[in-house]
């Protein structure tokens, strides 16, 4: 095979559920695609790449240059509500089911002594600034229900209470154990944070 193809096949099997056949295929039809598709998506590649960066506040992706991202920018979401996610994706889960109307914190991952995810690992620390900066009264977790997702909101939770006194709760049971919220559909996602127990 011509090194660069499999310079390139590499590159895409590593990406998430694509697998060395898939990033084959992927390879296959960007190649032999006439319309130029392979330099049109180097080129939105390529520029994402340089121009997208975590908001300095919360964790989304937004504009490199922009010192919030669109939720921060928000003042109708100044409700006092934080909700504390895993990544990205779940705040994607959680809007598109339109039952959270205030800001988010991505930590970025979960604590896990297995994979050797430590505190400093995620963004924790700057939690008790924001809850004061933001005025938050109320954090909901919506991290994975699993022993790690657990072991991390605890970990949260002792963090921020000797700073404030906000008020804790998670979703309600219908989130899956083990399952990540992309997995739910919108209407047990309305229901578990509508049901929200107070910790
Ligand atoms: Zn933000």
């Amino acid at each position: 095979m011509n090194p660069k193809i499999e310079k390139l096949i590499k590159q895409f099997a590593k990406l998430p559920r694509v697998g060395a056949r898939g990033g084959q295929r992927i390879v296959l039809a960007l190649l032999q695609d006439k319309t130029g598709r392979a330099a049109a998506l180097a080129t939105v590649l390529s520029d994402a790449a340089t121009s997208i960066a975590p908001c300095p506040r919360c964790g989304v992706l937004t504009d490199r240059d922009s010192d919030a991202c669109e939720f921060c920018r928000d003042s109708s979401r100044a409700n006092g509500q934080l909700c504390v996610v895993r990544d990205l994706a779940d705040v994607w889960t959680l809007e598109k089911a339109s039952v959270f109307h205030g800001r988010y914190h991505i930590i970025g991952g979960v604590l896990s002594g297995a994979a050797g995810t430590m505190p400093d690992d995620l963004n924790i620390a700057s939690l008790p600034a924001r809850i004061a900066d933001e005025k938050i009264t109320e954090i909901i977790f919506a991290l994975p229900n699993t022993v790690e997702g657990k072991t991390t909101q605890h970990y949260v939770m002792s963090i921020v209470q000797d700073s404030s006194d906000v008020a804790f709760s998670e979703l309600a049971s219908g989130v899956p154990l083990g399952g990540d919220l992309d997995y739910i559909d919108d209407g047990t996602l309305t229901l578990a944070f509508g049901g929200r127990k107070t910790l």
